[in-house]
């Protein structure tokens, strides 16, 4: 799961990308709001954690820009703010859940499987397709009865497959989910995971659709 952090603050923004990493979280940062603006136009999240005391525009400004021109990710507000009046207008504004700092990450992390859970309709974060069951918040994902190992990014590949079960995703979207802005990506990379993951779960949990991408089809199991 993809999360950009929008926090000027570098300590803070720093702290967080590292600690949503440590929890399987894909996790970008940027500390101003047109930046933010920008990379939701361009790019693909599951989710954002948003300050709301920006140096270039106000977090509730962003929010409302953000929903008026369509966005539709699951928005967290952290912030310093405590009152109820800005807690009510950014709930008003779009956003799906409001923490105050300082936060304890296992909370965020918590809150954030939550938000994307609903979103997806799903009542529980383990998503089962045939055999293959995985659990986010333990981080596990077994075969049958069998726990099975997988790397983290083996882990975040499998992952985006089969939260989008049933439709394609490109090798370029699948990269964005399991490295983000990470640089000195290998261009096989999600080949490789692909193949592990066959090699671990069996060949026939990932279809390739050649050309195209990977799809996880609760049919094909
Ligand atoms: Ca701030």
């Amino acid at each position: 799961m993809r999360i950009l952090i929008i926090e000027d603050d570098s300590l803070l923004g720093e702290g967080l990308r590292a600690g949503l990493s440590q929890h399987g979280f894909t996790a970008d940062w940027l500390q101003e709001g047109r930046l933010a603006l920008h990379a939701f136009q361009h790019e693909q999240f599951d989710a954002a954690v948003l300050d709301l005391g920006l140096p270039d525009m106000d977090g509730k400004d962003l929010l409302i820009e953000y929903r008026n021109r369509g966005g539709s990710i699951p928005i967290l507000v952290l912030t310093a703010r405590n009152g109820i009046g800005h807690k009510l207008v950014c709930l008003e504004g779009g956003a799906d859940d409001y923490l105050i700092k300082p936060v304890d990450l296992r909370e965020l992390a918590a809150r954030l499987h939550i938000l994307l859970r609903r979103r997806e309709g799903r009542s529980t974060s383990v998503i089962r397709i045939a055999d293959v069951e995985l659990n986010p918040h333990a981080h596990k994902v077994s075969l049958g009865s069998e726990q099975v190992d997988l790397s983290p990014r083996e882990f975040k590949v499998l992952h985006a497959l089969l939260r989008s079960s049933g439709r394609v995703m490109s090798k370029e979207q699948l990269e964005q989910h399991v490295y983000g802005w990470e640089t000195d990506v290998d261009s096989n990379a999600i080949q490789v995971h692909v193949h592990n993951i066959r090699r671990k779960l069996g060949h026939n949990v990932i279809q390739t659709i050649r050309g195209i991408g990977y799809i996880i089809d609760q049919k094909d199991q």
